[in-house]
């Protein structure tokens, strides 16, 4: 589905990303983990045209998408769930989904999929009147997910979504993607710094280290790795 083959990404004179290959198979949940500034984000960035490639190909389902704007990468099928979340403090939590379904017209496919994400996320359902800002850390989390999913996305991408949530919030939440992978086929990409628990419900994992790949194998061998336990699991 996704193959980014040897990519580069700069910030001036700074190379962030050094030739890294990823390959994403349909209905897959994918997992890049790394320390602080390895160049997880800027990957994420770089597949939705945020940040310019410098060098290599990103193709989504056959098609190019490396020198493609934004909005159109999201027109393709790829939505993204920023670091830090990022949802509409001043919008009610359903003006906040009602965004995320900005490129739809199917006004009865939209109002179905508001009420699977409420189904999902029963706290949204009940705070839908309320303004994103005032909701907690994990409700704003829950709500940045359900926004992208608005957008009925075939790739769904999350930077970092247990950031600076409690232990229990970041299992509900990695509960939720698994069911949405596994009910609508959705596939996952998921950037993560708590390795463990990605490495839990991924299939398969690539760890980045300073720009470049330095392992990838299926998730419950990385689970296993003694390199691996002993630099990102804390064993
Ligand atoms: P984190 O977990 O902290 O988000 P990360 O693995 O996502 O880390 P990136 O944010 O992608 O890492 O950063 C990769 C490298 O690029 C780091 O050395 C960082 O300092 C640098 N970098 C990131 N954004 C910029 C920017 N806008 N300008 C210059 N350098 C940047």
């Amino acid at each position: 589905m996704l193959k980014i083959k040897n990519i580069s990404t700069y910030y001036g004179n700074i190379q962030a990303l050094k030739d890294i290959t990823i390959d994403v198979s349909e209905g897959e949940i994918i997992t890049l983990i790394g320390a602080n500034g390895a160049g997880k984000s800027t990957t994420l960035m770089s597949l939705c045209g945020i940040v310019p490639v410098k060098s290599g190909s990103i193709e989504f389902e056959g098609q190019e998408i490396s020198k493609m704007n934004p909005d159109r990468i999201v027109s393709l099928g790829i939505s993204q769930v920023p670091e830090g979340r990022r949802i509409f403090p001043q919008l009610s939590v359903r003006e906040n989904l009602d965004m995320g379904a900005f490129l739809r017209n199917d006004k009865d496919e939209i109002k179905k999929d508001i009420e699977y994400v409420y189904d999902l996320f029963p706290r949204l359902a009940e705070r839908r009147h309320q303004q994103g800002g005032t909701l907690s850390g994990g409700e704003q989390q829950m709500l940045a997910i359900s926004r992208a999913l608005m957008a009925r996305p075939r790739l769904l991408l999350l930077d970092e979504p247990s950031l600076g949530l409690a232990p229990l919030i970041v299992q509900q939440i990695f509960d939720i993607i698994k069911k949405v992978n596994q009910e609508n086929n959705t596939t996952v990409f998921l950037v993560e710094q708590n390795a463990n628990m990605a490495l839990k419900i991924a299939h398969r994992g690539y760890v980045l280290e300073t720009g470049k790949i330095s392992m990838t194998d299926d998730a419950d061998k990385l689970l296993a790795n003694e390199d691996v336990k002993k630099a990102y699991l804390g064993i």
